[in-house]
């Protein structure tokens, strides 16, 4: 038995996102695909804020009966946002990565108030400012200060949310083939041969934020040396973090922890990939963010329509499965994996153009 005046809201994770998606598998969770991208999107976003994934979905489990509630399964509210013993506000939520995102930022206001590493998310939670004005704000530490009426009336809540999480790290860890593959930072290997170049074109990613999808660019000019001269001239204002030759040379110009200058322009964009729809609405004018900002980018030396040679597509395949394990946020999934034309319809509808092998790169992601 776990003491809820013993846990922690904050600090590192106590348990896995696979221990995660074997329990929920266990508990006959609903809706397991947005399930999964709950959990992901859990993991990743309290690792980089700071706090214990593992009680968060531990309260998912406690608030939802472990994905099976029909306030989770018709609308993905994952912790009994906006449903008080007054009644349920309808709230919901369009993904499972949104509705870790908005669980999060409920729970943050409770243990910080206001959270600046959450400030882009805020937005998603229309419950955000209740517990504020209600003088909850940054009064929750420990898992038992969110009981006697914070969060729930109940006084046994915050013992079934322990119990949920003395059972989570309890479990084994899914079998890899059942779930999307798992952050590995540690593992995150480079391919070999990487040449660095550099150019002065680009600018340092905003604190916090780690690159959380891949754009694929064909160069449409078969001269490396044309490419790398573009890149490396300030008055061009472009760039890219890596080039892949015809013959799977990769060159680099810009790191990843920055962002490069390939795809700020944003026309016409596509709008039936749920990540991109979102991040286009956080680049919104005024004040918006920057695409570059999100995104790690890979041009292949080509012309559109004309093959691209495997030993290029091995190379691009090598590199993101390296992205993949280095940054949480990426997932080998369509709409984690775009092509320049998804964002700039308009004057990009080339790049990379018909012959790029899309779904043999996710595939080869394990996608
Ligand atoms: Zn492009």
């Amino acid at each position: 038995m776990i003491d809820p005046a013993q846990v922690l809201l904050e600090g590192p994770a106590t348990a896995t996102g696979a221990q995660a998606m074997a329990y929920a598998r266990a508990r006959g969770a609903r809706r397991l695909e947005a399930v999964d991208a709950f959990i992901a999107e859990l993991w990743a976003i309290c690792r980089r804020a700071g706090y214990d994934p593992a009680v968060v979905f531990a309260q998912f489990c406690d608030e939802t009966g472990a994905g099976t509630s029909p306030a989770w399964t018709a609308r993905l509210n994952p912790g009994g946002i906006g449903i008080t013993d007054g009644g349920d506000e309808g709230i919901a939520f369009r993904s499972g990565e949104d509705a870790a995102r908005a669980m999060l930022v409920h729970l943050s206001a409770y243990v910080r108030g206001y959270d600046p590493a959450l400030w882009r998310y805020i937005a998603l939670d229309p419950r955000y400012v209740k517990p504020l004005e209600l003088g909850y704000g940054a009064t929750v530490r420990r898992l038992a200060d969110l009981g006697g009426g914070a969060w729930a009336s109940n006084p046994r809540y915050a013992a079934q949310i322990a119990g949920h999480l003395a059972a989570l790290r309890a479990t084994a860890a899914a079998p890899a083939s059942a779930m999307p593959p798992e952050p590995a930072v540690a593992r995150a290997v480079a391919p070999e041969g990487i040449v660095w170049i550099g150019t002065p074109n680009f600018h340092p990613r905003p604190a916090s934020v780690e690159p959380e999808a891949i754009v694929f660019h064909v160069t449409d000019d078969l001269a490396f040396a044309n490419v790398r001269d573009w890149f490396r001239r300030p008055e061009s204002g472009a760039s890219s973090h890596f080039v892949v030759g015809q013959d799977g040379a990769i060159a680099q110009f810009v790191s990843t922890r920055d962002a490069a200058w390939t795809n700020g322009v944003i026309r016409e964009p596509r709008e039936d990939l749920p990540w991109l729809r979102e991040a286009v609405r956080r680049c919104a004018p005024p004040g918006g963010a920057n695409l570059n900002d999100y995104t790690v980018t890979i041009e292949c030396i080509g012309k559109p329509g004309l093959p691209f040679p495997q030993e290029q597509i091995a190379s691009v395949i090598a590199l993101a499965r390296y992205l993949l394990a280095r940054y949480p946020a990426i997932r080998p999934v369509r709409d984690r994996f775009l092509r320049h034309s998804d964002i700039d319809a308009v004057s990009r509808s080339y790049c990379p153009g018909p012959t790029f092998p899309l779904g043999q790169v996710i595939a080869a992601c394990g996608g």
